[in-house]
């Protein structure tokens, strides 16, 4: 009865409650921690619905279910990492199979799909998914997957959804959407036609950078079974401590995300009038390539950004690279503090220098991740740095 109250209530309110009950035998608001390996039998397969620690465990089951409220899905498998989750996928496709990839994903990803799964016979061709006929033409009649992120990392284009869910389903595809830049509270794919969620949960979800995580949602029971083999086969779990840390992000989510967002957007607007500075990618900037499709997919725009300086000299954007204070120069994104980074050298420097500038990845591009500080100290902290070049 709660359950069902609870899935059909507001974001804010499954974010709190979903998969949260109080501990039966103490009344514990917060439910315990289940530090455990395996779990007793009262006879030969008679138990609780818990067989051993790889498989399930309860500190999980409760992240489980509280992701796939927030997203909308039946299905949740939660991995020890996003790749680990990524992996998970993959490992459902056979030798032969081909993939359809946005240009511009996450170098993790790339590296995973571009070197791991060739070598054991999976085709991979990217696109540029914002161009509907340039996604088209990447389909082969072996061609299983559309694998796509919206916002992407680190240019910030948005796909458009729904329409590329209508181009894989006609070609009898399944579609991917990563989405951790968005998250369930801006953006809800399975809505759109997506098959598959896939998300870092190290980043919003966990949201206090201190914890790797990562977890694919869906409504389709093949898929859920084709990742519970993986978990149970593979076993690529995040521990109970892990989950739980994850688990007491997610409550505050909605929260976190609307200063995330309020934040960016004035830093955009500021970064966008500053003489000093090039192009900024910020899909809530109305001057922005993805603004229109943004505002219909997103609840709102997120909170990262990159930018270029307007000279575009690299030895300048280093410079304000170590130049802030405030900004942390750090790999990974989403957390409570605003992060500062250099995707050429930093997270997408698995990415041949050739490829990354012939998808528009310059080596003088600056990624913010914009935190929930005052956003007055940001702006000051990236003035003063913008200042010193
Ligand atoms: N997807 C995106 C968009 C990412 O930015 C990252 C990591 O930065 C990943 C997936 C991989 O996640 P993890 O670092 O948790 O393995």
């Amino acid at each position: 009865m709660k359950a069902r109250l609870i899935r059909e209530a507001g974001f804010g309110t499954r974010a709190v409650h979903a998969g949260q009950e109080p501990d039966r035998t103490t009344g514990a608001i917060v439910p315990p921690v289940y530090f455990t390996s395996t779990y007793v039998q009262e006879a030969p397969g008679i138990h609780q619905g818990h067989e051993y620690g790889r498989v399930s465990n309860p500190t999980r089951s409760a992240l489980e279910t509280n992701l796939a409220a927030l997203e909308g899905a039946d299905h949740c498998s939660a991995f020890s990492s996003g790749m680990a989750a990524a992996d998970a996928i993959l490992k459902a496709l056979r030798p032969g199979d081909h993939l359809v990839v946005s240009a511009d994903i996450y170098g993790g990803n790339y590296l995973l799909l571009n070197e791991v799964y060739r070598h054991f016979g999976i085709q991979v061709d990217f696109a540029d998914m914002t161009d509907m006929a340039a996604a088209e033409e990447a389909i082969r009649p072996n061609s299983k997957l559309i694998w796509v992120e919206s916002p992407s990392n680190p240019l910030m284009r948005i796909v458009d959804i729904g329409r590329i869910c209508e181009l894989a389903h006609g070609h009898r595809m399944d579609v991917v959407v990563d989405n951790t830049f968005a998250t369930p509270y801006l953006q809800r794919p399975l809505q759109l036609g997506a098959d598959l969620v896939l998300h870092s949960t190290t980043k919003y979800l966990g949201g206090h950078s201190d914890v790797i995580g990562g977890a694919v949602c869906t409504n389709r029971e093949d898929w859920a079974e084709r990742l519970a083999y993986q978990v149970k086969c593979t076993g690529a779990v995040p521990g109970p401590l892990d989950c739980y840390l994850v688990l007491r992000g997610l409550k505050t989510l909605h929260v976190r995300m609307n200063r995330h967002c309020g934040n960016a957007s004035r830093i955009a607007a500021f970064l966008a009038s500053h003489p000093k500075v090039g192009r900024v990618a910020y899909p809530g900037l109305a001057t922005d390539s993805g603004h229109r499709l943004a505002s219909r997919q997103m609840r709102d725009y997120g909170g990262m950004m990159s930018f270029q300086l307007a000279n575009d000299r690299v030895d300048l954007a280093l410079k304000v690279l170590s130049g802030t204070r405030i900004f942390a120069l750090a790999e990974s994104l989403g957390g409570v503090e605003s992060l500062i980074g250099h995707p050429a050298s930093m997270t997408h420097a698995a990415i041949p220098a050739e490829v990354r500038r012939e998808r528009g990845l310059s080596d003088s591009l600056i990624r913010l991740s914009v935190g929930i500080e005052e956003p007055e100290d940001l702006i000051k902290d990236l003035d003063r740095a913008l200042d010193a070049v």
